[in-house]
């Protein structure tokens, strides 16, 4: 088979090392299947998201040595597929209106993590309305529409951490497929865009995990095909806390800015993956040694001196394990 991946940074805010971390394992692991690899910008969320930031997305990907087959893509550009997917899941009755609160679908939207996630809908409005219109009128609000989950667990093989199994009741419930603005929600617009850009391979952090859940019951609804899912460890702080996009210390541009040679990173970031000391390397240079077999189960955590070790262009003093 063709391997297709993806890079899918959303542009609400500058790329830090948690994602190059994963991105470059994206890369080495398309790339060492003769595969090849898409960017594309998971823009959806409109309010949040910035030209400026999606500049910086190519940049900091350019600057780090990592390429991608053709021209890039912005979610945005596809919301006629994403309509007719809506269409489909309403003239089957596969979604139902909701007027729960509003910060909850967001949060659906914009921040697909499992920290931010909100917690398992409860079903509150599960067969309460007939009909979107009938919902609007009866609340007096806005809905958003919600798919009906199967009762079925889920079970996949991940590429990395083997046999997963997750539950519609204590793990995703009946997720948003639209904001209560009528927006597709990241769920649906994942599995359509993955479906119709061809992407065979999806590699992300692990913190997607649970996400696969929502994806393959879409997936399984609207005829589309299941990607190989890969999930791999976060990159931590030396707090051992997840690096948020906010952490513009950490960020990809900050270094470029600061000066930081990408092959000292790459260096570093490869030792990581379990590749040994290859030196000062580039990506492509580095892609010989690669196999996700070699990859720590374990969290990528920062040392304390990351960031000004690397800026003096030497290795953070204590190389993870
Ligand atoms: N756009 C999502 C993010 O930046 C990733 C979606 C995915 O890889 O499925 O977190």
């Amino acid at each position: 088979m063709n391997v297709v991946s993806r890079f899918a940074p959303s542009p609400t805010g500058l790329l830090h090392v948690g994602h190059a971390r994963t991105f470059l394992i994206a890369w080495w692991n398309a790339l060492s299947q003769g595969g090849s690899i898409l960017l594309r910008l998971e823009d959806l969320d409109r309010s949040r998201c910035s030209a400026e930031y999606s500049d910086a997305c190519h940049r900091d990907l350019e600057w780090l040595g990592l390429t991608w087959d053709g021209k890039s893509s912005h979610q945005s550009e596809r919301s006629d597929e994403l309509r007719a997917a809506l269409e489909e899941l309403l003239s089957r009755e596969m979604v139902f209106p909701c007027v729960c609160t509003r910060s909850e679908v967001q949060a659906a939207i914009a921040a697909p993590h499992a920290e931010d996630a909100s917690a398992v809908y409860p079903g509150t409005c599960r067969g309460l309305f007939s009909s979107l219109a009938e919902a609007q009128r009866v609340s007096g609000r806005e809905a958003a529409l919600r798919f009906k989950c199967p009762e079925e667990e889920l079970r996949f093989k991940d590429g990395l951490l083997g046999d997963i199994s997750l539950s519609p009741k204590s793990d995703f419930g009946d997720f948003p497929v639209t904001s209560r603005d009528g927006h597709p929600a990241y769920h649906l617009a994942v599995s359509v865009d993955d479906a119709s850009q061809g992407v065979t391979e999806v590699l992300r952090a692990d913190d997607l995990l649970t996400s696969c859940g929502p994806q393959a019951a879409l997936q399984a609804s609207l005829g589309l095909p299941r990607p190989n899912w890969i999930h791999v460890p976060m990159v931590m702080d030396s707090n051992r806390q997840r690096l948020a996009k906010r952490s513009d210390a950490l960020s990809l541009q900050a270094m470029r800015e600061a000066g930081v040679d990408p092959k000292i990173l790459v260096r570093w970031l490869s030792h990581s993956c379990g590749l040994g000391d290859l030196g000062a390397v580039t990506p492509r240079e580095a892609l010989p040694s690669y196999e996700l077999a070699k990859l720590p189960l374990q969290p990528c955590v920062l040392p304390h001196d990351f960031l000004s070790k690397l800026c003096a262009g030497e290795l953070p003093s204590k190389s993870p394990a």
